[in-house]
């Protein structure tokens, strides 16, 4: 049995690896501020003998006796991360910082969560690893990209200098249970107003691209990572390689939902990446993982889960 801490574990990531590594009978130590992470997501765990809630800012300092730690403690969606984009900038680096500590004190494996975003608006498509991006260091989206990007030169740095056994993975958007109905991203959004009869928010003309995860296959790759030889170290993209536009998301999700939902198109954000699609060869190669889950399959679930929120059938997150 190991001892597993999980940063940001009352996040929407976060709260599905605890339950799989609990599942696993691992003992499951979950440290969150519940800035945007929810007690909801974790209150079916919060009764297991080997898991552990403790409320804490990852600014400072922590001192527990662990083998793994996986720090996903950040705002992940822009309007979050936006909000207080030194919060973000801080908890990036100093957060980072104290949990690579405490991985050195302990010797324990510590594997960063990073983000496609390091990749900013590319030039390069698909996306691979050793494609440097394309981040506007002082606009918007800045606080999550370039604390991201100094999150992973701390990882390595640590790896490079104390011989900390770190990895970095590079997760491209997500989406499942346990998101807020009000965490601002296009699949939760889009549900949401489906299921409302509200109307669907899109931003620019839709022509923009994302490629998107089920976090049940997410929570596999990030496990694979961690279990992974030492000297596999990343930075390595873990997420869905099938592309679409953002209309053709509105339109799925409004033809599985039967909504009569209308579209209203509202001005594209700042720096709004145009295309985002993971190249997975390296965690094929390097971690026998990819994706099993279709699209299709994943938004059934996912619209379930937010009608049975919606209904008042489950606790709402956050
Ligand atoms: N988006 C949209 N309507 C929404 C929310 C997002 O059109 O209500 C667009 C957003 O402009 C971006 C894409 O959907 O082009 C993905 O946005 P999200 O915030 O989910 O994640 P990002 O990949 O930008 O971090």
């Amino acid at each position: 049995m190991k001892t597993i801490l999980i940063a940001g574990g009352a996040g929407f990531i976060g709260s599905s690896l605890s339950k799989v590594l609990l599942e696993q009978g691992n003992k499951v130590i979950c440290v969150d501020n519940l800035y945007t992470g929810s007690i909801d997501n974790i209150k079916g765990l919060m009764h297991h003998e080997n898991f552990q809630f403790i409320n804490h800012d990852i600014i400072e300092p922590l001192d527990l006796n662990i083998d793994e730690i996986y720090n996903l403690a950040c705002p992940a969606s822009p309007v979050h991360y936006q909000k207080d984009p030194l919060y973000t900038i801080h908890i990036s680096y100093m957060g980072t910082y104290q949990l690579l500590e405490l991985a050195k004190k302990k010797r324990a494996t510590f594997l960063m969560a990073s983000t496609s975003e390091v990749y900013g608006d590319p030039h390069v498509h698909p996306q691979k690893e050793d494609y440097w991006g394309n981040v506007n260091p002082i606009g918007p989206r800045a606080c999550y990209d370039e604390g991201k990007r100094i999150s992973e030169t701390l990882t390595i740095n640590y790896n490079l200098t104390h011989k900390v056994k770190t990895k970095i993975v590079r997760i491209f958007n997500t989406y499942g249970h346990n998101m807020d109905k009000e965490d601002g991203r296009v699949v939760s959004n889009f549900i949401v107003q489906a299921l409302k009869g509200d109307s669907i928010t899109i931003y620019g003309d839709g022509s923009q691209t994302r490629s998107f995860c089920h976090v049940n296959d997410m929570v596999k790759g990030l496990i694979s990572m961690m279990e992974s030889d030492d000297d596999v170290t990343g930075p390595i993209n873990l997420g869905n390689p099938v592309e679409y536009t953002i209309k053709e998301i509105a339109n799925i999700i409004l033809s599985k939902t039967h909504s009569q939902s209308k579209i209203d198109f509202l001005p594209l954000p700042q720096d709004d990446p145009i295309k985002r699609k993971p190249d997975i060869s390296k965690a094929k190669l390097e971690l026998s993982w990819e994706p099993t889950i279709s699209l299709d399959e994943g938004l059934n679930n996912t619209i379930s889960y937010f009608k049975k929120i919606l209904d008042g059938k489950i606790t709402e997150g956050k």
